[in-house]
């Protein structure tokens, strides 16, 4: 049993704090919702730490990247969100980064597919995060994206 809140939030900073150490002049909005009535939830916390911390670094990457081009005006954001509904702890992390097109979207949990230029990333990411969600944890997880205007992941894990 492990507290998700908490790993969320450690890995969410770790993540930002990370970036930040290698780019001072990045900046961005972190946002949580942390449902307070999750309790212990039966997660490997060191695979399911990996899962969070790949899905932050994703959105960091994305905000980022769009920093490049967008408007003054344009504030990166990213934002976490925790549930429980019945039978169901759900983690959302959000975006409003590049987004995706569609043929990106259907290829990202394939193992080793990447947009990022050589060396900045595997693209194993997302495939072993769907593994260690689907198979590791029997849950689900969802995406929606938009090019131009943000993602949102969504995993399901049963109670
Ligand atoms: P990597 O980060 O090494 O590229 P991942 O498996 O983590 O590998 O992600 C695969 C691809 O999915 C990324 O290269 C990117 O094209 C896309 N992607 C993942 N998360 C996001 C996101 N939050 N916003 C936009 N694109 C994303
Ligand atoms: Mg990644």
């Amino acid at each position: 049993p492990t507290d998700l809140n908490a790993l969320a939030d450690e890995y969410l900073r770790l993540a930002y704090h990370g970036l930040r150490a290698k780019d001072k002049t990045f900046n961005a909005e972190l946002i949580t919702h942390f449902d307070t009535s999750l309790g212990k939830v039966n997660v490997a916390p060191q695979e399911f730490g990996r899962v969070l911390l790949n899905l932050f670094n994703n959105a960091f990457y994305a905000v980022r990247d769009r920093q490049k081009t967008a408007p003054s005006g344009y504030r990166p954001t990213v934002t976490v969100r925790t549930a429980r509904h019945n039978g169901t702890v759900e983690v959302c992390v959000q975006d409003n980064g590049t987004g995706m097109s569609d043929s990106v979207k259907d290829k990202i949990f394939q193992p080793f597919f990447t947009t990022k230029p050589t060396g900045q990333g595997t693209g194993l990411g997302l495939s072993l995060s769907y593994d260690i969600i689907t198979k590791g944890h029997n849950g689900t997880v969802n995406v929606e994206s938009e090019a131009g205007s943000g993602t949102q992941f969504i995993i399901r894990l049963p109670t």
